[in-house]
């Protein structure tokens, strides 16, 4: 890959004077690990920094943690517009306006059901295999129809 860096080379480094990243020349090792540069800017010798613009690991770190929190808020935002769907499905509804839950029943997507656990919900899907989901206050359930 890269060429074998020994005192004498050229690396990147932070130079603790100019306070940037910049070219040294290597002039102290210890084994494979780099000890003291001396800047090529400024002359001056200070230990080996690794450059402030190579730092994957903290910068990788910082960049999943918005991506997990984003990944929540989503969730929350489905899980409210799908209460706020609900309620809005069942507001100022009637008794009359709901079919009592039975499997023999067979349901139609929007059609409100009364539900003798689940309560009061809305037929948001039918599915193929004789399945409906049904958006209930606390959320959605998979029920059987048409059975
Ligand atoms: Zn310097």
């Amino acid at each position: 890959m890269s060429k074998k860096t020994t005192a004498g080379s050229e690396v990147d480094s932070w130079c603790t004077k100019c306070k940037l990243d910049l070219g040294h020349r290597i002039i102290a090792m210890e084994g494979d690990v780099i000890k003291r540069v001396e800047c090529l800017t400024c002359k001056g010798h200070h230990n080996y920094r690794r450059p402030k613009s190579a730092e994957p690991l903290v910068r990788s770190r910082t960049r999943r943690a918005p991506t997990v929190a984003q990944k929540r808020a989503a969730e929350k935002a489905a899980l409210e517009a799908q209460q706020l769907r609900w309620e809005a499905a069942v507001a100022g509804t009637a008794a009359k306006d709901f079919t009592a839950y039975r499997i023999t029943e067979a349901f139609e997507p929007e059609q409100l059901v009364r539900h003798k656990k689940f309560g009061d919900g809305l037929v948001t899907d039918v599915l193929q295999d004789g399945k409906i989901r049904v958006l209930f206050g606390e959320g959605l359930k998979l029920l059987v129809h048409c059975r």
